[in-house]
């Protein structure tokens, strides 16, 4: 259920002190982020600020996260689960969401496969900046966007040939330098895998 002003009153406000826990999800990567709780002030002033905010049980106050770091959350979304105990916030975060200064509060821990992708990404759109002598990616950004476009129809090539010959070892690390190459071109466009995702989902919807 997607949580607004009007469906706030239907969630299960009674199950625990009238607390819900709130999992702060990155909206582009997907990175599970921070989890903290809210009551009903919380999710309003989240809703209406589009800064998300917690009930500091600590505190016992109202908390926007960043309000001192900086490093605030900007709303995209918040859903609750089946039972509606419990929330899920999608948000873009300004600056790493951990107190220690980490991206996620879970930095000590494994991250699923998928959400590297765009750990990936981030590392290489900061490349675009980077001394071509400093890194491969740094170099290829130099070289404009028609070699690097000509680098993704190779490695497309190369991975259909592994295929073709039903090489797998040839095939996942072909495939890897597609993708890898495919990110960069993307970025040297000034675009994003997310532009590519959303007209997928788009065609699934239709
Ligand atoms: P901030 O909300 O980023 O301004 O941080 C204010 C205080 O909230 C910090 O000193 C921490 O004690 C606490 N804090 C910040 N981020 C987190 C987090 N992700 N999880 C738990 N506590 C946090
Ligand atoms: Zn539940
Ligand atoms: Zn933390
Ligand atoms: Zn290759």
């Amino acid at each position: 259920m997607k949580v607004t002003q009007q469906t706030l009153a239907q969630l299960a406000w009674d199950k625990m002190d009238n607390l819900l826990p709130a999992i702060v999800q990155d909206a582009v990567t997907g990175k599970v982020l921070m989890q903290g709780y809210m009551n009903q002030d919380a999710l309003t002033t989240t809703l209406e600020s589009g800064k998300v905010t917690f009930f500091s049980r600590s505190k016992q106050r109202l908390w926007q996260k960043g309000e001192t770091s900086g490093n605030t959350l900007d709303l995209v979304s918040i859903s609750a689960d089946c039972d509606a105990d419990s929330l899920l916030v999608l948000a873009n975060p300004n600056g790493p969401t951990c107190h220690t200064g980490a991206e996620s509060c879970w930095f000590n821990g494994d991250v699923a496969d998928y959400t590297f992708i765009g750990d990936l990404e981030r590392i290489l759109a900061k490349r675009k900046n980077a001394d071509p002598d400093s890194s491969y990616t740094a170099r290829l950004y130099s070289k404009g966007v028609k070699r690097i476009a000509q680098k993704v129809g190779e490695e497309g090539v190369e991975t259909a040939l592994a295929a073709t010959v039903m090489d797998t070892e040839e095939l996942k690390n072909e495939a890897a330098d597609l993708l890898y190459h495919l990110t960069v071109l993307l970025q040297a466009c000034d675009m994003s895998m997310s532009d590519a995702i959303s007209i997928l989902r788009e065609r699934h919807k239709a």
